[in-house]
């Protein structure tokens, strides 16, 4: 099983894939968990790159960066993992990209930002997203005393294109599961757990 995380910085994905993988483990499930960008040397150096704040990034170099390194995560390990039976669970995949640099960046149309994640994935779907929705105040509110890096910086503007641009998957992408990022973390990870639970058996 193949599951991501998606939402804007500040919406509790990494807490939630904390707490998912401490459930699966605990019912002796195999599970290996990765960020994005990031997850493998390669990606984790591309990350670098990306989230320098003092890198002045081509909208469309930004777009291929990100995807260089997915594709590297999924060759590496995603897919090897996988087929020897791990769940492979990630904190952000395409979805960000449509989302960031389709959305908010604009930095090609969405059909091609489609297209190029469709390669980078090596045609990899995830059986499962969670998308945690979050309004942009709230999230601010939670990040207020965090360093920001170089897309944090990108401006409320481009927040609230990013928000539509999940949202927008929400409604489009059957594999999408929306779930309300300020209720209580033990609440929202028993929604989780009934998804993942459902698909186990
Ligand atoms: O989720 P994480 O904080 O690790 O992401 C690192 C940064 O990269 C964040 O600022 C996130 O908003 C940004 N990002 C992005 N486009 C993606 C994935 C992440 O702008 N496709
Ligand atoms: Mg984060």
């Amino acid at each position: 099983m193949f599951i991501t995380f998606e939402g804007i910085d500040g919406s509790g994905k990494t807490t939630q894939i904390r707490l998912l993988k401490e459930k699966l483990t605990e019912e002796g499930h195999s599970v290996e968990v990765f960020r994005e960008p990031g997850g493998t040397d390669i990606s984790e150096k591309i990350r670098e790159i990306l989230l320098d704040a003092n890198h002045n990034i081509n909208p469309v170099t930004e777009l291929l960066l990100f995807s260089a390194a997915r594709s590297q995560l999924v060759a590496e390990k995603v897919v090897p993992l996988q087929e020897s039976g791990t769940i492979v669970i990630l904190d952000r995949f395409y979805d960000s990209t449509t989302a960031y640099q389709g959305y908010g960046r604009k930095s090609l149309p969405i059909k091609n930002i489609r297209e190029i994640n469709e390669i980078a994935s090596h045609h990899h779907e995830p059986d499962l997203t969670f998308y945690m929705e979050i309004s942009l105040e709230e999230a601010e509110k939670r990040n207020k005393d965090k360093q920001k890096d170089r897309m944090e910086l990108s401006g409320d503007e481009f927040y609230r294109n990013v928000i539509k641009g999940f949202d927008s998957l929400a409604v489009s992408e059957e594999r999408f599961v929306t779930l309300d990022a300020t209720a209580p973390a033990q609440k929202v990870h028993a929604l989780i757990w009934e998804q993942v639970a459902g698909r186990l058996s």
